[in-house]
Parts: structure tokens; C-alpha cells; sequence
């Protein structure tokens, strides 16, 4: 069986083509700048180099048949015929509180994913014009949506819920929900398995630390708890965002500025490390600064992974101890700095670093020492994997 897996942005496509029997992706690649001057195909066949495409990708629906012209390709491709395609699984950022699992896409579900796009302005109507552009192309295969919010959907109520008046929640559903929940499910479902026990018997914190961060409580293999919450911007300190804050600073920015829509951009897009450093969102060019001896660069450092610490160290409060640590993503898998300083930290858990452990990038590993009490370890995640495997098992049954 064949499964393509699309993340689809406003204007962009990110693709990958699985095949079942192994797993393997035997294609991707990521279609840029559509509906923008210079927009591009790169596509990559396993085991091959990139192939790059200019030209002209006017809307999302010529961006889904450049993908499947490429996957046909006589020398890039993988496909002989788009029969091949057994089904198409995509990435959708939010499914409020509707689903709680992967589905199927009909016209029902579609409704109410369109009815959650007051949730997620900016990443919904993207994803349904992805699902709307593999429709008309390819009407006959079927779609699974799989949701960045449904594994959070365990969460008890006194974790989901605020302390505004309820009317908001009964009204209009302000309440948690929750990002990055496919890869929160990867990974806490890996640890155990590194841990060759069952995840039911867990106590895991999963960091995903990437551009936009989360941190969730994985108790008993279900979520408990996680750190953002009704929208991105909450939870930990991010490349841009600022995550946690007085809400009170809103109104003040808004006033400064002149307008909420303003304060909400630079809350979104003007913090974080970003708007801390004065530097860069990316944690490398924060860690260059440090080596040169700039201050803010250092503070920029010192909030994440206090906010981090912070979060860890509330978590295990929440499920009563933690047995295993996970770091994840880009920050996750590649700095080694935030996982030392972060498990040092931890040290009152009876968390430690082997420090030689820890002396690399981008591969899954336990990082913790011997006799640590807690498991830390890297996993890198796969997203589009769960997506694939949702998908395979939502058109087989
Ligand atoms: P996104 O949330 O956009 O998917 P990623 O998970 O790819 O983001 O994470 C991107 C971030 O990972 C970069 O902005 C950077 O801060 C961090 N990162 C990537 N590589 C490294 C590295 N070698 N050292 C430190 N940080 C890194």
C-alpha cells in the first residue's frame, strides 16, 4: 500500500510518499511560494538528489499536480500509475474539541473542520485547501485527516479549562487545546518502547522544541497536560512567540501600538527569542552570540531553558513523578546545550546528563547517565510517519 502524506501551509506543500509494507518514504518534497513570484518544486527521490522546479504555482491545486507529476516522473518519480495511490493522509493543525482521533474525510467532517477555523485562522483554511485541492485532482482516492490537537483531547477538565467565566467555554470553546499532538503521540510511544515497557505504565514529559515549542505530560500513554494552549502562543518561550505571559502586557502593547491586531504580531512574530536577543529566532545563531560574549543572547538562552525546566518541573507535580524525559524537533534533536542545561536542572528529580552521551545530533539516543533516575533521551520525530500509519489503518478497516 502507498500513502501520501501532505502538510499543507498558506503557501506552501510539504509532501511524502510512504510505502506501507516497509514504512519507508520513497519520496518528498516541498512546494514553495504558491501563489507568490518564484515559487518552486524540490523534490527528492530516496536515495536520490534534490530536483529542483521554477515555475509558476498560481494555487494549491497546480501545486498538487506538480506533486504527482513528480511522483510519476520517468527518472525522479516512484509511481508507474496514480492507481498506485491507495490513500492521501493530511495534517490538520485544528479539530477543536470534534475529534479525538484521526477520521476519514466526508463532507461532514469537512464542515466541521471549517468550523474551526475561528480557532486556528492561519493554519486551517490552509490544510482544507490542501484536502480540497487532492479532491479535485484526485476524487476517487480516499482522505484521512489526522489533527495536531486530538491527542490532547484526554486532557482532564480541570487542566483544559481557564479561569474566565464559563459562558467563553460554553459559548465559543475557549479552553486548551493543544498543538504538536502527533508528534507528542511519536514520541512518548517510542520512549516506551526504548524502554521496552508498556506506555500504560509511564510517566513521560515530552519537550518538542522546534520554531513554535510544546512540552506535554504523558501519563499512562495519554495526555495530561500541555503547555500550549488555546492557541500557539502559549507555553514556553519560542523563536517568535512569547509563550507564557501576564495578559495584562497585551492591552498595554495594544495601547503603546495603537491596535490589539498589532500586539497580537508582535506577541506572535516579534518575541520569543527573537525579540529577547535582538539577534535571530534560530537557537544557532543565539549560541554564536553567547560565544561572543552578548548579553542578551545569554538571557535569550537562560529564559528558555528556565521556561523549559519550569515546565518539566510543574509536569511531574501534575502526574505524580516523571520516569522519562524526551527532547524532540529542531532545537530538541540538535542542541546540546538546552538538553545539559535542562537536565542539570533537573537534577532534584534525580535526573543526570552524561555529558558524553549527549555530545551529538539528529539521532535517537538515552542521554541520562547510568545511574539516572530519570530516562532522558532524543528521539527524532516523525510526523508524517504517524500520518501514514493513521491513514493506512482508518482505509483498511
Ligand atoms: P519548526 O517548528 O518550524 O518545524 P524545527 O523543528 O525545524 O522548526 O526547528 C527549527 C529550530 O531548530 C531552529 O530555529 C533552531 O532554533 C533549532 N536548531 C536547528 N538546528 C540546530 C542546531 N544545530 N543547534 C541548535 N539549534 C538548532
Amino acid at each position: 500500500m502507498k500513502v501520501l502524506v501532505i502538510n499543507c501551509g498558506s503557501s506552501s506543500l510539504k509532501y511524502q510518499l510512504f510505502d506501507m509494507e516497509t514504512e519507508n518514504a520513497l519520496a518528498k518534497g516541498l512546494v514553495e511560494r504558491i501563489g507568490i513570484e518564484g515559487s518552486r518544486i524540490k523534490h527528492t527521490k530516496a536515495g536520490q538528489d534534490a530536483v529542483v522546479t521554477e515555475t509558476a504555482i498560481p494555487d494549491h491545486k497546480v501545486a498538487v499536480k506538480l506533486v504527482l507529476d513528480s511522483l510519476l516522473d520517468g527518472e525522479h518519480g516512484v509511481l508507474s500509475s496514480l492507481d498506485e495511490l491507495s490513500a492521501v493522509g493530511h495534517r490538520v493543525v485544528h479539530a477543536g474539541e470534534k475529534f479525538a482521533c484521526s477520521v476519514r474525510l466526508d463532507d461532514a467532517v469537512m464542515a466541521a473542520l471549517k468550523e474551526c477555523i475561528p480557532l486556528a485562522p492561519l493554519h486551517n483554511p490552509a490544510n482544507i485547501t490542501g484536502i480540497e485541492a487532492i479532491t479535485s485532482v484526485l476524487p476517487d482516492v480516499p482522505q484521512v485527516g489526522v489533527f495536531d490537537t486530538a491527542f490532547h483531547q484526554t486532557m482532564p477538565k480541570h487542566a483544559y479549562m481557564y479561569g474566565v467565566p464559563y459562558r467563553y467555554y460554553e459559548n465559543y470553546k475557549v479552553r486548551r487545546y493543544g498543538f504538536h499532538g502527533t508528534s507528542h503521540f511519536f514520541v512518548a510511544n517510542r520512549c516506551a518502547e526504548i524502554m521496552g515497557r508498556p506506555i500504560e505504565d509511564l510517566k513521560i514529559v515530552t519537550c518538542h522544541l522546534g520554531n513554535g515549542s510544546s512540552i506535554t505530560a504523558v501519563k499512562d500513554g495519554i495526555c495530561v497536560d500541555t503547555s500550549m494552549g488555546f492557541t500557539p502562543l502559549a507555553g514556553v518561550l519560542m523563536g517568535t512567540r512569547c509563550g507564557d505571559i501576564d495578559p495584562s502586557i497585551v492591552k498595554f502593547i495594544a495601547e503603546k501600538e495603537g491596535s490589539v491586531d498589532k500586539a497580537d504580531t508582535i506577541l506572535n512574530k516579534e518575541s520569543g527569542v527573537h525579540g529577547v536577543s535582538g539577534i535571530s529566532s534560530d537557537l544557532r545563531d543565539i549560541e554564536d552570540g553567547m560565544e561572543k560574549g552578548d548579553e542578551r543572547a545569554t538571557l535569550a538562552f537562560e529564559m528558555l531553558s528556565y521556561s523549559i525546566t519550569k515546565y518539566i518541573g510543574a509536569y511531574a507535580a501534575a502526574m505524580g513523578g516523571v520516569d522519562a524525559i524526551v527532547f524532540t524537533a529542531g532545537i530538541g534533536e540538535n542542541c546540546k546545550a538546552i538538553r545539559e542545561t535542562v537536565t542539570e536542572n533537573l537534577g532534584f528529580l534525580g535526573a543526570s546528563v552524561d555529558k558524553s552521551k549527549n555530545d551529538f545530533r539528529g539521532e535517537e539516543r538515552i542521554i541520562s547517565s547510568d545511574d539516572s533516575k530519570v530516562k532522558v533521551m532524543v528521539i527524532p520525530t516523525n510526523e508524517e510517519l504517524v500520518i501514514a500509519r493513521d491513514t493506512k489503518k482508518l482505509v483498511s478497516c
